[in-house]
């Protein structure tokens, strides 16, 4: 084996000065290969020559965690990655021949094995041209593609981060020839809660241009108050405010009377019974405070307009599951204490439920772009949260799921993980209404393409994050708000921080193929 390495690193090498070597167990075979050429007489590799060692992709992953960030070819400058193993594509075709090797002998098997497999190189050999041009482009194309996912991360964070990564990069590859430890800053670590460092960090900075509802509240009341502002115009930011509020209740309620089951105790229909006593009550505050904004007609229907009917409506919200939870048996809810007009589904007269059109028939054009600006601030929490939960998620997916010995403590585990679920799933259907809300409102289009449509498949955590050592992730990419700007200065900033660098490690898949 090392005889074979050194005559094939002798071999039309001239001129060149770095190898990437791959081999199924290199991390073990080039600890002391080096020093195993020098104790031997036959074996010699140039001095100049710099061997870094990797690993495959497909045999990684069967290694300790640690082996991936050292040998994986994504770590390797200059590596870029197109296929999996080569060695392991042959043996799909060689399935073709095994009902006939079956019945052979083992040395006609062994022939007929090695008369294959020479076809196989041969046929490699001839179509190397092909194959190799085919590969340059596809690689071409990764550069592309994972360059883009680079510089979405790179414009998000602070610049000087990004410098303090750089130079740790610099360091850590210059250092992995002869240490590879030197490369685990790329790893995600856990030290017993302490704040993480990892590679590539992402500071989730709300910039001016998305800051949170309560701060959009703030600019409205400062911009609607004053002795020049009507006296019926006074408090209707904080009116609009209480209504979107309201709809979040609205959205968790609903959210945990599907989750009652077919047969809910008592104290759990008393629960909900409860909450919906508490929400009728702020509904009915809020409705009282429609009368002063909207007029004491607002709720007669004089004028025939199809925008009017809004409260024969039911409130319209798309619930979006966790992907990863278990489905739930729909439709066979037995919810016996449900009044005919459950307050969770009452649409409430907020400008965009009564309509743009009625509106203006009731002189309050001017509540429509108060709402849309808390609107956009309620999106902007409701992501910063989707993503607070999510890297929580993913943490406890890694550290407390993964360590938990015994059945009673994965239970424990699991039941932790299912209560951030709820949470996500919260925050996603409070993101898809206020976008909706937005939508009617008749929102800008520059708003709309910072916006998008959340995707059940946004909210999975990704392997990569929970366990970046897995198989079948390497052409995941972040979905798209993990790359919007937002702030980390809100109540849970802190805490995001320490797990911020959970969402990188998915990017680093995708910064695979450098130039
Ligand atoms: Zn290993």
């Amino acid at each position: 084996m090392d005889y074979a390495l050194c005559e094939a690193l002798q071999h039309n090498m001239h001129g060149v000065t770095r190898a990437l070597t791959f081999y199924d167990i290199n991390c073990q075979y080039h600890k002391h290969f080096h020093q195993r050429v020098r104790n031997n007489p036959y074996l010699t590799v140039h001095a100049a020559l710099k061997i870094v060692p990797g690993i495959g992709l497909w045999h990684v992953h069967g290694h300790q965690d640690s082996c991936y960030v050292r040998y994986a070819s994504n770590f390797i400058e200059g590596a870029g990655r197109i296929d999996g193993e080569i060695m392991e594509t042959l043996w799909s075709p060689l399935n073709l021949i095994s009902p006939s090797a079956r019945g052979m002998s083992s040395p006609h098997r062994k022939e007929c094995l090695d008369y294959h497999m020479n076809d196989c190189n041969f046929m490699k050999m001839i179509r190397m041209r092909k194959s190799l041009t085919r590969k340059y482009k596809e690689a071409r194309a990764g550069v592309e593609e994972s360059k883009k996912a680079f510089d979405a991360i790179t414009s998000n964070a602070p610049p000087v981060a990004v410098a303090s990564w750089f130079d740790a990069e610099v360091e850590s590859q210059s250092r992995r020839l002869h240490d590879p430890s030197a490369m685990d800053i790329y790893d995600i670590k856990m030290d017993k809660g302490l704040r993480n460092i990892a590679m590539f960090q992402i500071i989730l900075l709300r910039r001016d241009s998305a800051p949170s509802k309560k701060q959009k509240e703030l600019q409205l009341l400062e911009q609607h108050s004053g002795p020049r502002v009507p006296a019926s115009r006074r408090g209707a930011t904080t009116w609009i405010s209480t209504g979107l509020a309201i709809e979040e209740a609205q959205i968790a309620l609903i959210m945990a009377v599907r989750k009652l089951g077919t047969r809910p105790s008592e104290t759990q229909t008393l629960e909900i019974v409860r909450k919906r006593d508490r929400l009728q009550g702020q509904i009915d505050r809020f409705n009282a405070g429609a009368m002063t904004y909207l007029g004491d007609n607002f709720l007669d229907h004089e004028v025939d307009d199809e925008d009017d009917d809004f409260e024969d409506e039911v409130l319209d919200v798309e619930i979006m599951e966790d992907p990863d939870e278990d489905e739930t048996e729909d439709g066979a809810m037995a919810d016996p204490a449900a009044p005919a007009f459950p307050p969770e589904l009452t649409v409430i007269p907020l400008p965009s439920n009564i309509g743009i059109n009625r509106c203006s028939q009731l002189v309050a054009l001017d509540l429509i772009p108060q709402e849309m600006s808390l609107r956009e601030g309620q999106a902007n929490d409701a992501l910063h949260n989707l993503r607070v939960n999510l890297s929580d998620k993913a943490i406890l997916l890694r550290t407390v799921v993964r360590k938990a010995g015994s059945q009673s403590r994965s239970t424990r585990a699991w039941s932790q993980v299912k209560s951030v679920e709820n949470k996500v799933s919260l925050c996603a259907s409070i993101y898809q209404k206020s976008r909706k809300q937005m939508i009617k409102l008749g929102v800008e289009d520059h708003l709309m393409e910072k916006y998008e449509p959340l995707l059940r498949e946004h909210l999975k955590v990704t392997t990569a994050v929970a366990d970046p050592n897995a198989r079948g992730q390497r052409n995941e990419s972040l979905a798209w708000f993990w790359s919007v700007d937002f702030d980390s200065s809100g109540p849970d900033g802190d805490w995001m921080n320490e797990r911020e660098c959970y969402t990188p490690s998915a990017t680093s898949i995708s910064i695979h193929c450098c130039p």
